[in-house]
């Protein structure tokens, strides 16, 4: 879609700071983080909600991928999952590691979960 910002971000005509990106699936940072380390994985397509998206199986690997480059860079106590549509009408899954340690702005700290894949 033209004017979404996270399809902007697949097509690299919006600023991004990726963690991790396959074929199908793109990883990066919150720019306004609820935690440090809050990342976003959406599918490289556009689909409104989690549960359109097709291989939904796969989305969900791609994201524990994810959350295990999380664990090892950020050391969070339990890390939580959120999906919404609403605010971007993109399907995204919310990473959200809780009580980790990552210092760093976003760049760093992109850098630092993307070593850890
Ligand atoms: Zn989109």
């Amino acid at each position: 879609m033209e004017n979404c910002i996270f399809c902007q971000i697949v097509r690299g005509k919006a600023p991004d700071f990726r963690v991790y990106e396959d074929k199908d699936f793109l990883g990066f940072l919150d720019t306004n983080p609820q935690v440090p380390g809050h990342t976003l994985v959406i599918p490289k397509k556009h689909y409104h909600w989690v549960y359109e998206v097709p291989d939904f199986g796969r989305y969900w690997e791609a994201a524990l991928k994810v959350t295990k480059a999380i664990q090892k860079a950020c050391h969070p106590e339990f890390i939580r999952y959120v999906t919404y549509g609403v605010h971007v009408p993109h399907a995204h899954i919310h990473i959200l590691p809780q009580g980790g340690i990552i210092k760093g702005d976003l760049s760093e700290i992109a850098q630092k979960i993307g070593q850890s894949l």
